[in-house]
């Protein structure tokens, strides 16, 4: 995987405004945030994309990130907050080492806008579809 400004901040190479730190996770302040509070969740290993992330790694994550939210709620007083994790360009990853984007939703005008270009699932499509990813899981 190539070297990227995360792991530049793992390695204390370059600053952050560090949140919370264990063997596997880091946390820290987004520099450009979406609203106060917005804060990446990273795994120190170096995975680009969650589905190449280790289960070790993705189990730190897991155990942690609710506390993290927590501690938004806490500190920014906004009860309501999108978690996001980008895979891939084209799905707006500007960096390519595995975070979960913690984004507090103070209101209409701050945090993550989202569109969401829903289309009905008939009923036989989806029981392929699931049928496909259920042998895709064995
Ligand atoms: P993504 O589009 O999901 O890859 O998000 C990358 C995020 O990393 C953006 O929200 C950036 O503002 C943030 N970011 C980039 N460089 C830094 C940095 N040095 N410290 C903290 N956050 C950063």
């Amino acid at each position: 995987m190539s070297e990227t400004i995360f792991g530049k901040i793992i390695r204390g190479e370059i600053p952050c405004h560090k949140v919370y730190e264990d063997d596997r996770v880091l946390a820290f302040l987004d520099i450009n945030p979406l609203s106060r509070g917005h804060t990446l969740v990273i795994p120190k290993e170096p995975a680009q994309t969650l589905d190449t992330l280790s289960e070790e790694s993705a189990a730190a994550l897991g155990r942690v990130l609710p506390r993290i939210c927590r501690a938004v709620i806490a500190v920014t007083g906004v009860k309501e907050y999108n978690v996001l994790e980008n895979n891939g360009g084209g799905a707006h990853q500007a960096i390519a080492h595995v975070h979960f984007h913690i984004i507090p939703k103070p209101n209409h005008a701050e945090g993550l806008g989202i569109g969401w270009p829903m289309q009905p699932l008939a009923p036989p499509t989806g029981a392929a579809l699931a049928a496909k990813l259920r042998a895709a899981l064995e």
